[in-house]
């Protein structure tokens, strides 16, 4: 695959900063959202997974492996969770394949990955950020069941999984869109993403924030409050937010971080609380037809920033890491300065 974009994620910064919860194999070739071009590929690969013919020079999407053969492949069909799993971005580039990473201008992709072809209509920016952020919500919303035109939805987060969460309970109907972000462009993108009120950590108390959504609510608190913010203290933010009997979805959450937490919270007002990691090839595909149907609709494109030339990665992950910018992306084939 030759890449054509990588755009940055949090999850990057996590790895580059070193407390990603999670194994990594160093050395490894950081960026994991990535939009490649065919340029050889195997036996069997005549089709991609969703069916569509697959052809050299055609742009594809990949995910993460599953062994298939598993109990979670299998009785609890959540591919997303196979123990065996191969993911991008994590072995060690000092052992074949080596290219398991987006920031560089070739990626292996393994033969068990599922792929979709991108449509033409959407370009590699796009393309990419659906690769990571926007599959991580469709399928945070497939875990969460349908919402219903009468909920209330409360979003925390105001970065790229945020917006993007916002823009989705838009399409899925929502009654009223309460977004808490910070900083006030943010809260200005939500808008158009489709908030109906927003809410600053910067310039509101918790108790002030509180106060509007249980107004909005008439008492209530929403009917599902959505965690895409991962900050941990969130979290406990969160849980006050939720109606009785509400949805507490949890997908940002992804730092080493503890933080005290009361269980019978849950209990005494019977919420159901949701976790959501990662997302499958129908996760992708969806996200690339939602794109499709609505990128004239919904501001997609305000959620890349600049782009950087692959020796300026470093900035580029700073520029991420101190919120200066959305959703940077490197450029593999244009040595400049960042624009
Ligand atoms: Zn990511
Ligand atoms: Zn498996």
């Amino acid at each position: 695959m030759q890449t054509e974009c990588c755009t940055l994620c949090g999850t990057d910064v996590h790895l580059v900063r070193g407390n990603l919860n999670r194994n990594v194999d160093l050395p490894v070739i950081a960026g994991h959202e990535a939009t490649g071009r065919v340029v050889a590929k195997g036996d069997g690969t005549d089709t991609d997974s969703v069916g569509q013919p697959l052809e050299l020079g055609d742009r594809i999407l990949w995910t993460r492996t599953n062994c298939g053969h598993c109990y979670m492949c299998t009785v609890a069909a959540q591919p997303t969770l196979c123990p065996d799993a191969r993911a991008y971005m994590y072995e060690s580039m000092s052992q074949p394949p080596h290219l398991l990473g987006g920031m560089s201008e070739y990626v292996y992709v393994f033969p068990d990955s599922g792929r979709v072809v991108v449509p033409h209509t959407i370009d590699a920016p796009l393309a990419s950020m659906a690769s990571c952020a926007f599959r991580s919500v469709v399928h945070a919303f497939a875990e969460l069941g349908p919402v219903k035109p009468t909920d209330t939805v409360a979003v925390q987060g105001t970065g790229p999984l945020g917006l993007l969460a916002i823009g989705l309970a838009r399409l899925s109907g929502a009654h009223r869109i309460l977004a808490i972000g910070a900083p006030d462009s943010r809260l200005s993108l939500a808008t158009r993403f489709g908030a109906d009120v927003t809410l600053s950590i910067a310039t509101q108390s918790i108790e002030e924030r509180r106060d509007v959504i249980f107004q909005e609510t008439a008492g209530r608190g929403a009917d599902v409050v959505m965690e895409f913010s991962g900050q941990p203290d969130a979290f406990c933010e969160g849980l006050t937010l939720v109606r009785r009997g509400g949805t507490y979805l949890v997908v940002g959450q992804l730092g080493s971080d503890e933080i005290p937490f009361r269980p019978s919270q849950v209990v005494h007002r019977n919420l159901r609380l949701i976790g959501s990691l990662s997302g499958g090839v129908r996760d992708y595909w969806t996200a690339l037809q939602l794109i499709e149907a609505h990128q004239t609709e919904l501001p997609f494109h305000n959620l890349i920033s600049r782009s950087y030339a692959l020796e300026f990665a470093n900035e580029a992950i700073d520029a991420i890491a101190s919120q200066t910018e959305l959703k940077p992306r490197i450029s593999m084939f244009a040595p400049h300065r960042p624009t």
